[in-house]
């Protein structure tokens, strides 16, 4: 935010090593992505060139220490995760998906001998991860998973199917949650394993400039130290998932932020009936209620942030930043397509590119209805969830 977009100096807020990491990565967007991103999302590219840079700026697996991980704090995460979806929401659910999700089931559920194996080559950007965990007939409910696990003498062997799983197609290695005789469990599937098959989903009005994948388990033969030893049940999915929802807190403000910043740039500059639109009563109040949102959304992510950082997060505070965040976001990114008239359907504009990519985001990671539920339940005791 500039100076009077920033209403209540939430800047104050950041510690100069927080600001300086913000400056890095709005730098990076600025020169890598901005100049691109309306060609990659017209024509649906996912610019896997840029992984190299993303790992040298430190942005994978950017939360997690040891093992080759930048180890900055939570807030940082979040910093980048907002600047990187001023550029693009495919671009930060990269990050997301590499970081929060593969990488994490592997740092918070893996043995030493697989951190160690897999960690630094994923910080480094040299093996992409994927998480596995929807299927065709299992999203809001991944209890009701099919995809299934046997044991068979010293190898694991699985059948089933997946969808919508981020980066499949170019993965090396999947993180696929499947029922066992003990419960869900969560394996390290190398892409390359036999029976196992990506196929991208296509053609997408949303998140275009990334990639979601079905994918085929078929007789998946693996290794018995294929198992990530310390997920039972489907604590150990929530877990990760936790992370990547913690993330879109942030991302989605940065999303909101381009689209209202665009708007206000052009609304001063457009004329009409003989004055700039900013001129206008009613256009005064969208950018209003647009400012106040941001700032109130920045606030809920940095306070979400600051209780993570103090190891004091509670799912519910997770559901109120999600929910609360895409739904704001996403009414002030079509707001601002609006606002730019005709204009505003043309890619030359972000915010209907911003606004399609957060129908995928408020639905991945539990959809609206999903935080609504477990808020429910929070503040009731009363699951209502079937
Ligand atoms: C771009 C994109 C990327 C994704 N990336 C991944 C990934 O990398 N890995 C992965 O495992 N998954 C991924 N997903 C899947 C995502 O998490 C699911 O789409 C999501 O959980 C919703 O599941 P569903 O699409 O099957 O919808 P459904 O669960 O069928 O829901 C359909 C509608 O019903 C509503 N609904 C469901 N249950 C209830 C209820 N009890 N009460 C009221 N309403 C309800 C939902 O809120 C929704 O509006 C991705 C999805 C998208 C779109």
């Amino acid at each position: 935010m500039n100076e009077t977009s920033d209403l209540l100096n939430v800047d104050s807020l950041f510690s100069s090593e927080e600001l300086a990491l913000r400056d890095k990565v709005r730098s990076f967007v600025d020169g890598t992505i901005r100049p691109n991103i309306a060609t990659w999302y017209e024509q649906a590219v996912f610019p896997a060139e840029i992984i190299k840079d993303m790992a040298e700026l430190g942005l994978l697996g950017m939360h997690l220490k040891g093992y080759g991980c930048p180890g900055r704090s939570a807030v940082e995460y979040g910093i980048a995760a907002m600047e990187l979806e001023a550029g693009d929401s495919g671009l930060r659910t990269f990050v997301s998906v590499q970081g929060s999700l593969a990488m994490s089931a592997i740092y918070k559920h893996g043995s030493e001998e697989q951190k160690n194996q897999w960690l630094p080559q994923m910080a480094a950007g040299d093996v992409v991860g994927c998480f596995g965990l929807t299927e065709p007939t299992a999203g809001s409910d991944p209890g009701s998973m099919k995809t299934f696990a046997r044991r068979d003498g010293d190898s694991w062997v699985i059948n089933g199917s997946k969808r919508w799983i981020g980066l499949a197609s170019i993965a090396q290695i999947a993180i696929i949650w499947a029922m066992t005789d003990d419960g869900v469990r969560g394996f390290i599937v190398p892409t390359d394993t036999p029976g196992f098959e990506a196929t991208p989903i296509g053609p997408k009005l949303s998140m275009r400039a990334s990639i979601q994948c079905d994918i085929e388990l078929r007789e998946v033969r693996l290794a018995s130290t294929s198992v990530l030893p310390n997920a039972k049940g489907l604590r150990g999915p929530f877990e990760c998932l936790n992370e990547a929802r913690y993330g879109i807190i942030w991302g989605a403000m940065g999303a909101a932020r381009d689209s209202y910043e665009t708007v206000v740039s052009y609304s001063r500059e457009r004329l009409q009936f003989d004055k700039p639109l900013a001129g206008h009563q009613l256009t005064q109040e969208k950018l209003v209620n647009m400012a106040l949102e941001i700032n109130k959304g920045m606030l809920l992510a940095l306070q979400i942030g600051r209780l993570k950082e103090a190891g004091q997060l509670k799912p519910h505070h997770i559901s109120v930043g999600k929910l609360n965040n895409c739904r704001e976001a996403i009414q002030i990114c079509r707001d601002a397509r609006a606002m730019l008239g005709g204009n505003g359907i043309t890619l030359d504009y972000s915010p209907l590119r911003h606004a399609n990519n957060l129908e995928s985001v408020r639905t991945y990671e539990g959809t609206d209805e999903v935080h609504t539920l477990i808020l429910g339940n929070h503040i009731t005791g009363i699951p209502a969830f079937r």
